[in-house]
């Protein structure tokens, strides 16, 4: 199949291509998606299929209007905290379960009686949502297992000649996934982390859990409540280490390192005493910068054929928790202390 390379003005052939069951890349603010009409249950299988991705890994389904989730009967009812939520957070990096609605084939929910739906804000992705006429159900556009794209080349990468097109909105603003939550619980439960933090979540709803798998490590047979969370994910083809200590003994260790094959991930502007490659990924402190860079610097490693990746340890306060888990699982659970 050739992949067209489209546009952000190009929102209409975008939603045309949706609209006969083709499957499209689209920019988000949080990481590019790879999106086919939600209605659809055979579009949405050719995602799983593009992606390599297994089936009972639920997506997301994005829509632009709060009165889509019970017009086009995407969900059974519409919780109170929704009102809440959408209120605060959305348009925005922020997705919620609910219990699914008639219209969603078992494809997009792998079976499960819920639903994830996500309104994103970035203009692209709603301009070709409202064009689609339809809500789109995306994952994130890369092959299952590798990080996340943030931007069409990273996308292109992996998708060209599987998928139908791939519209270049430019580079994503927050670079990882967006914050899942799910209303199915007694008390709100945070799945997955993202741009969205526990802490704004708790200005709305009150008290939120945070599912143990967020920073945890699912034991054998053990049952995941995010069916995403127990597959391996966001690993590039190098080996990833999460390093504990301070700059000199951080510069110490990888300078021992070779140059050619070794890449460090440091705080902005500690590059100088580092003698192999670095990439830098976000100030020390800000997390945000760091969720914008931590894909995109995987993937670049990848490119310039790195094989080992190091590290400096990022907080995980804030938007710091959705970091720490995608590099948790970038770096197979792997630290090492100086
Ligand atoms: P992705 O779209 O690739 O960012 O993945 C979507 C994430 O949301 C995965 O971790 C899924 O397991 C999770 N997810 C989607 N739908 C549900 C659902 N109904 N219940 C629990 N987790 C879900
Ligand atoms: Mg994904």
């Amino acid at each position: 199949m050739k992949t067209r390379m489209l546009s952000p003005g190009d929102a209409e052939v975008a939603g045309e291509i949706l609209r006969r069951g083709g499957l499209v890349a689209i920019p988000t603010e949080t990481v590019y998606g790879l999106a086919a009409n939600a209605l659809n249950g055979e579009a949405v299988a050719n995602i799983f299929k593009a992606k390599g991705r297994p089936m009972d890994n639920p997506l997301i389904v994005h829509i632009t209007e709060l009165e889509q989730l019970e017009d086009q009967d995407l969900v059974a009812y519409v919780p109170s905290a929704v009102y809440d939520l959408a209120e605060a957070y959305w348009p925005g990096p922020l997705t919620i379960i609910m219990e699914k609605g008639s219209a969603i084939p078992d494809e997009v929910s792998a079976g499960l009686d819920t639903v994830a739906i996500r309104m994103p804000s970035h203009p692209v992705a709603r301009s070709i949502i409202k064009a689609a006429g339809v809500p789109l159900a995306a994952p994130s556009a890369n092959t299952s297992g590798l990080p996340s794209p943030t931007t069409a080349a990273h996308v292109a990468e992996d998708m060209d000649g599987k998928i139908d097109a791939i519209v270049d909105g430019g580079p994503c603003s927050v670079g990882v996934e967006s914050t899942v939550v799910t209303l199915c619980t007694e008390t709100p439960r945070i799945l997955r982390p993202g741009g969205v933090t526990p802490e704004m979540l708790e200005e709305v709803l009150g008290d939120v859990d945070i599912d143990q798998a967020v920073l945890g490590k699912l034991k054998e047979g053990e049952r995941a409540a995010s069916p995403g969370m127990k597959y391996k994910h966001y690993s590039p083809k190098a080996e990833v280490y999460i390093v504990r200590g301070s700059l000199s003994q951080f510069a110490e260790f990888v300078n021992a390192k070779d140059p050619e094959t070794t890449c460090a991930l440091v705080f902005d502007g500690e590059e100088e005493s580092i003698r192999c490659k670095t990439l830098p990924f976000g100030a020390e402190g800000d997390e945000s910068a760091q969720a914008n860079r931590l894909f995109y610097d995987l993937r670049t490693c990848d490119d310039l054929g790195i094989k080992n990746i190091y590290v400096r340890c990022p907080s995980s306060e804030g938007v710091g928790l959705a970091v720490m888990n995608r590099l948790l699982r970038a770096a197979e659970y792997r630290f090492i202390d100086l």
